[in-house]
C-alpha cells in the first residue's frame, strides 16, 4: 500500500523559515488535518543543508530531457536518489538519453516536483480534500513568511 504526502515548500529553493515561523506553520497545517479519533496522519518540517529534490514519487510517470528531448526512465531518478540521497537538487547529471549534463531541475517531469531547503511534509492526509486550496496556501505563506508550492506525493 502506498502512503500519500502533501509537501509543502518555499517557492525560493533557497530559502529557509526561522525555527519561530516553521513552528507557526507546521502547527496551522496539522490543525488543517487532524481529525480527533484518528492520529495516523504525521505533519513535520524539515530543514535540510543543501537544496534538495522533492520528488513525487509514484506521481512521477514521465521524465523527458531538457537537451534531446528524449524520454528518460523514471527508475533512473529513483537509482539517483538511493545513491545520493535527496540532496541532489543542486546537482548538474548526466542524463542516460544524450549523455549531456544538464541540471536536474531542467528536466521535464509529467507532474509537478520541487527543489528546496525546507518542507513541511503531511504524511496520509486524511480530509475531504487531499490539496490545500489558495487560501490556505497563502494562510502558510503568511505564517512562514514566504509563498509555498505543494507538490504531492506517492511512495
Ligand atoms: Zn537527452
Amino acid at each position: 500500500m502506498s502512503d500519500g504526502y502533501v509537501r509543502l515548500i518555499p517557492t525560493d529553493r533557497e530559502w529557509q523559515p526561522t525555527l519561530e515561523h516553521a513552528a507557526a506553520a507546521t502547527a496551522y497545517v496539522t490543525q488543517l488535518f487532524s481529525r480527533p479519533e484518528d492520529d495516523v496522519e504525521e505533519v513535520e518540517h524539515e530543514f535540510y543543508d543543501q537544496v534538495t529534490l522533492i520528488d513525487a514519487g509514484e506521481n512521477t510517470t514521465r521524465i523527458s530531457c531538457s537537451n534531446c528531448d528524449g524520454d528518460i526512465d523514471v527508475q533512473w531518478l529513483n537509482d539517483l536518489v538511493e545513491e545520493n540521497g535527496e540532496s541532489i537538487g543542486s546537482l548538474d547529471v548526466s542524463v542516460p538519453c544524450c549523455g549531456s549534463v544538464v541540471a536536474l531541475d531542467s528536466l521535464r517531469y509529467d507532474w509537478p516536483i520541487g527543489f528546496a531547503r525546507f518542507e513541511v511534509s503531511v504524511m496520509n492526509p486524511v480530509r475531504a480534500k487531499y490539496e490545500l486550496d489558495a487560501q490556505e496556501l497563502d494562510a502558510v505563506a503568511a505564517l512562514l513568511g514566504h509563498p509555498v508550492a505543494q507538490i504531492l506525493a506517492h511512495y
